[in-house]
């Protein structure tokens, strides 16, 4: 039963990360889940966490599923997000002390778990494309370097797919920081959680002053959360909604698409292509050169 709820908790995941804030339950199983959950609540004698049941259940004719409630850390309020001066000077000038800045932030530097490190972006500061993702995760934060686990490995090769290297773009992510999951005081963080929207208001300054530094032609959003951070929480409904067509960030046009760790979770040429027609259209703007071969990739299987 455990394997069978860690299976529907990711999915549930999946299926958040990948815009969906809705399922639906049938009343039969709604009332089975109900049984194991509070099962579970019972065995332990500890609540569940709230991320265990990321989106919303909605029952066919049945009573909403309670989440117990969640064990949380008490959580520090963030000050108001911070007033970014830079100083005149060539681009790279400015983006070093850009860095420097966010590196010395101690808002920022607080929220960092023990020997893990701040993350600012990288890559080419003339490039004409910027990617903005969520977070570092894992990965990331050992090395102080954006999107190099798994999810950024692949962004890598969506890169090299438009035919560029990883190092002529140029990539950030909203957060700074690696959010923390509530847990045991002294123990490893096991898995990641989006940003609240403190967080990233935080955050955003940061980023704005590298987009205006950077300025790039076309800012590419992966996933909902980077998405919903960029566009706002009113503009912002769905991914599926709201990727594949052209928004505005800072006065540049913004693309949201899927989140390279959806593909993880999806190998289907379908979600594939799904990304890849965002890209091509990131590709048209920017007047990149497309072969027929780049412009077929993922049609079939
Ligand atoms: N996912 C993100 O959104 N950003 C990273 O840097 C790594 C994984």
């Amino acid at each position: 039963m455990r394997t069978a709820i860690t299976a529907l908790t990711e999915e549930l995941r999946r299926l958040k990360a990948s815009g969906v804030t809705n399922v639906t339950i049938s009343s039969d199983s709604l009332a089975r889940l109900q049984t194991v959950v509070s099962k579970r609540v019972d065995a332990s004698g500890v609540a569940l966490a709230k991320e265990t049941v990321p989106p919303t259940i909605n029952p066919i004719a049945a009573p909403s599923i309670k989440t117990p409630k969640k064990q949380e850390t008490p959580k520090r309020a963030l000050p108001d997000p911070p007033t970014v001066n830079l100083p005149e000077g060539d681009k790279q000038t400015r983006w070093a002390a850009l860095r420097e800045l966010v590196r010395k932030d101690e808002t920022c530097l607080t929220q960092l778990a023990p020997g893990k490190q701040l993350v600012f972006g990288v890559g080419d500061i003339d490039s004409k494309i910027m990617f903005v993702g969520e977070a570092p995760g894992a990965d990331e934060e050992i090395k102080g370097e954006p999107f190099i686990g798994p999810a950024g490995q692949l962004l890598t090769k969506m890169i090299s797919g438009m035919g560029l290297k990883r190092e002529e773009a140029y990539i950030s992510n909203i957060m700074n920081w690696r959010p923390q999951l509530p847990n045991q005081a002294g123990s490893e963080q096991m898995g990641n959680r989006p940003p609240d929207a403190e967080e990233m208001a935080y955050c955003l300054p940061f980023l704005r002053a590298q987009i205006e530094v950077v300025a790039p032609q076309v800012i590419v959003a992966l996933g909902a959360t980077a998405g919903r951070g960029l566009m706002g929480l009113d503009a912002f409904r769905t991914l599926g909604e709201v990727r594949g067509k052209w928004h505005e960030f800072a006065k540049t046009p913004l693309m949201v698409t899927y989140h390279p760790s959806y593909i993880l979770r999806n190998k289907s040429n379908r979600s594939k292509r799904a990304i890849w027609e965002d890209l091509l259209q990131v590709m048209e703007r920017i007047q990149m050169p497309i072969t027929d071969k780049q412009r077929g990739y993922f049609l079939s299987g």
